[in-house]
């Protein structure tokens, strides 16, 4: 009797730790939240989700696969003439390069729409315009590549080529080399340690510099004495044979190398993934399954966008900084006689990207009270930008609110994140350029390791836990 009246004073909180439980901010970890049914769907999710990364690992392919993706739970491409009432699910893509999603709300659009929005593109090698030739007896491609990449990453992995070649009649072949089982794979090469000690000399941004990451893909001469360029011809041979083209096609052509390897699960529990181009594809699958989930007309008008061109600044008419979306926005408005402008300016965005993931090994760019962990959730970003909020949409205070409120009342496990310290460099996203069209937007995204390596990691509870947030915003 006596031993468990101590047990029960044992247990009785002091003061100060029901206080700090009644005041202090609690910082929840998926693996001890979440239910053992929740993480089995979780990882259910996620072998689609491996799937949709096999699938697309170019932002055409991963377009084409949205596409086809909406088209089974019955989206139809978006008429600007047509007339649309709640619950109808459109679609529109934009060069075959980005894609926008909608499922019609019960309100008006003229009280805006709710918008969640990725990139398909990721960091790559692409090839030049003159991209063939031969040196020494091997044969190569020319490269320049596309985002932001640490280049001493990208030598000695198998590497795929994907893209397509208009030829000179004008005439479309599509390319994909190196994802079969029984395909060559293509590689860059990297000097020996034995031989390395001028290399290592030089600043790591230049270990392998941008001229250095030259392709090879051949070493069989064509058979002729008197001929010069053997190599190269007879790599051109089979090129011709194979897809019917010749050297100069290459000039209208988008050839993108990316790793050959498919997704992966990742550590002995196999709680994470591992794969090339979750930036962003890992928010573009989850804002895409979000809203194809969608039963019956949500309240407000369901958008999702998959950009292209986020990686090298959100450039080009397939970027969010060129008016496509403005556009689509207006003929929606249209459709229902509001104007543009109006739908616009009540609309809400989750700006759907990655954060950086909290690296115990490498911690000294992180700032550990503000960084984002695996594992934790779904982050949720006020500001990107860098070195004093520069290039950034900083999302309100009113909006973080907001978006607050849904999570919590849908259980959504999410924490905030900054990426690194203050003098640490930084980053952006789309968010900038949709705010810029005075759209309320905040960043949403999954937490990754190795962030623009070849194979990025991310952890499986977070990606549910992002599925579920967009899901939440737009049932909001
Ligand atoms: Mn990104
Ligand atoms: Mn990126």
């Amino acid at each position: 009797m006596a031993k468990k009246e101590t047990a029960a004073k044992k247990e009785k909180k002091t003061e100060a730790n029901e206080l700090k439980e009644k005041l202090f901010m609690k910082r929840k970890v998926t693996g001890m939240e979440m239910s053992d049914a929740e993480i089995k769907k979780a990882d259910k999710f996620c072998e689609d989700y491996k799937a949709f990364l096999d699938a697309g690992k170019t932002e055409r392919e991963a377009c084409a696969e949205a596409v086809r993706l909406a088209q089974a739970q019955g989206f139809v491409p978006f008429d600007k003439n047509a007339s649309y009432s709640a619950g109808d699910k459109v679609y529109m893509t934009n060069r075959g390069k980005a894609v926008i999603l909608a499922v019609i709300g019960k309100k008006s659009v003229a009280e805006g729409v709710n918008l969640v929005a990725a990139h398909i593109d990721s960091p790559r090698i692409d090839l030049k315009q003159n991209p063939l030739y031969e040196s020494d007896g091997l044969g190569y491609f020319k490269t320049h590549y596309y985002g932001g990449i640490k280049k001493y990453q990208w030598p000695t992995i198998p590497l795929a080529l994907h893209g397509v070649i208009y030829k000179a009649d004008g005439e479309r072949v599509d390319v994909k080399l190196g994802e079969d089982d029984n395909d060559p794979v293509l590689v860059i090469t990297d000097i020996l340690p034995h031989l390395a000690d001028e290399q290592y000399k030089r600043p790591a941004p230049k270990l392998v510099k941008g001229e250095e990451l030259n392709i090879l893909i051949g070493s069989r001469p064509f058979r002729d004495d008197k001929a010069s360029e053997t190599v190269k011809l007879g790599i051109m041979q089979i090129l011709n044979e194979k897809y019917g083209i010749t050297e100069s096609d290459f000039i209208s052509a988008e050839l993108e190398c990316v790793p050959a390897y498919k997704a992966k699960d990742v550590g002995f529990d196999r709680s994470m993934v591992g794969a090339y181009g979750q930036d962003d594809r890992v928010c573009s699958y989850t804002a895409l399954s979000a809203i194809l989930s969608l039963k019956g007309a949500p309240d407000r008008t369901a958008v999702t966008i998959l950009t292209d061109k986020e990686e090298i600044g959100s450039e080009g008419c397939t970027g969010l900084q060129s008016s496509y979306l403005k556009y689509f926005i207006y003929d929606l408005g249209d459709c229902f006689g509001v104007n543009g402008r109006t739908v616009l300016s009540h609309s809400k965005c989750l700006s759907a990207d990655v954060n950086a993931g909290y690296d115990p090994t490498f911690c000294e760019p992180f700032e550990k009270l503000n960084a984002a962990y695996l594992g934790r959730g779904v982050v949720l970003t006020k500001y990107t930008g860098s070195r004093g909020k520069s290039g950034t949409n900083d999302a309100s205070a009113e909006f973080v609110s907001e978006v607050r409120r849904i999570f919590d009342k849908e259980d959504i496990i999410w924490q905030t994140g900054e990426l690194g310290k203050v003098d640490f460099g930084g980053g952006g996203t789309v968010a900038m350029y949709i705010s810029n069209l005075n759209v309320d937007t905040v960043d949403i995204g999954v937490p990754v390791l190795s962030m623009h390596a070849p194979f990025e990691i991310t952890l499986k509870n977070d990606i549910y836990m992002t599925y579920k947030a967009f899901r939440a915003f737009f049932k909001a």
